[in-house]
């Protein structure tokens, strides 16, 4: 069991490519990103920013070069990661099963309780309240009862439930209307202040709420200052 202390993640010196390429999608990217910090990831489509989330998260491995979590690499934690990292993609997957098993998945013991606090967190309490069947709702195999912001929140109560340290958001909000962007970003922010944040996006929308902000390009950091430099 790998407990760590301090969740500061340390890229050392990481090079990458997909197997079967010869292109070196991240090469020589030095970076630590500090215990809460709140840190977004900017690049054009293609530069290696879900490439960098994957590596962070344990999911693939630099050729070379090391990543560090609390001073423990990454790869040493095997599917314990999952504890320590969460991560929101930008299309959010729902299962074909009920509202309260898509939000416990992670954290099969949490009671309805506790799934309701989260709910209410990211505003989706009411709106489960109201279905009849509540919590044990079946979610569609599509998840068309759901809007595109209400499977983000959803996936938002689960990172909530997990719990987890660090919180790795890949563009959550694409394809969302800009209000509804910046509702969601507001209650991410909001609920996620106490924890490690790494949010890829490809636009400045929201950038002002973090501490840094960095722009990948040809597989290097090109730009890296507070969103006030920048
Ligand atoms: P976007 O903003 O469009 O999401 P991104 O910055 O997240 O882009 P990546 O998805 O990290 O970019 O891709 C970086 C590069 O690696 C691209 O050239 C992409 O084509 C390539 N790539 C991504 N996934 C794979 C894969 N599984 N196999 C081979 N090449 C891949
Ligand atoms: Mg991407």
């Amino acid at each position: 069991d790998l407990t760590i202390t301090d969740t500061e993640i340390k890229i050392s010196d990481i090079s990458f490519s997909y197997e079967g390429t010869s292109k070196l999608v991240l090469e020589d990217l030095n970076l630590t990103i500090h215990s809460k910090e709140k840190l977004a990831i900017l690049g054009r489509s293609g530069s290696g920013k879900s490439t960098l989330a994957t590596l962070i998260r344990g999911d693939l491995q630099p050729d070379k070069g090391t990543i560090t979590l609390g001073g423990i690499k990454t790869a040493e934690f095997g599917d314990q990661i999952t504890k320590s990292i969460g991560v929101i993609h930008q299309a959010p997957y729902l299962f074909r099963t009920t509202i309260l098993n898509n939000v416990r998945i992670g954290r099969e013991e949490a009671s309805e309780e506790e799934v309701w606090q989260v709910l209410d967190k990211v505003g989706l309490k009411e709106m489960i309240d109201g279905l009849p069947e509540g919590l044990l709702t079946m979610v569609d195999e599509a998840g068309l009862r759901f809007s595109g912001g209400e499977r983000h929140r959803l996936a938002l109560a689960r990172i909530l439930l997990q719990d987890t340290p660090v919180v790795l958001l890949d563009e959550p909000t694409t394809g969302l209307d800009p209000i509804t962007e910046q509702q969601l970003l507001d209650t991410f922010f909001d609920t996620l202040k106490d924890k490690t944040i790494i949010w890829i996006t490809h636009h400045l929308q929201g950038v002002h709420m973090m501490d840094r902000v960095i722009f990948i390009e040809d597989g290097q950091l090109e730009m890296s200052g507070s969103p006030q430099e920048l």
